[in-house]
């Protein structure tokens, strides 16, 4: 069964985490193996992760930056 241009977009942020079965990406790759505006779409979208990635890099999570606080005053405080 051929997927439709809704179905396959709606599949692509999951494509691309690497969170799709098997069947699904067969079943995505083949729908943009036809579909140019599909390939299209989702060329962006990568484009949009990776910058996305980049600054999600930069950016510590809440709960890594109080541990190295908890940790850094813990060094400190032992330091004196
Ligand atoms: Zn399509």
């Amino acid at each position: 069964m051929r997927l439709t241009c809704r179905e396959a977009i709606a599949r692509m942020s999951a494509f691309l985490g690497r969170e799709l079965g098997p069947v699904d990406v067969a079943r995505l790759v083949l729908h943009l193996c036809t579909c140019a505006p599909c390939r299209a779409y989702l060329r962006t979208l990568r484009a949009t992760i990776r910058i996305a990635g980049r600054a999600a890099e930069v950016e510590m999570p809440e709960e890594m930056k109080r541990r190295l606080r908890a940790f850094l005053s813990e060094r400190t405080r032992g330091a004196k």
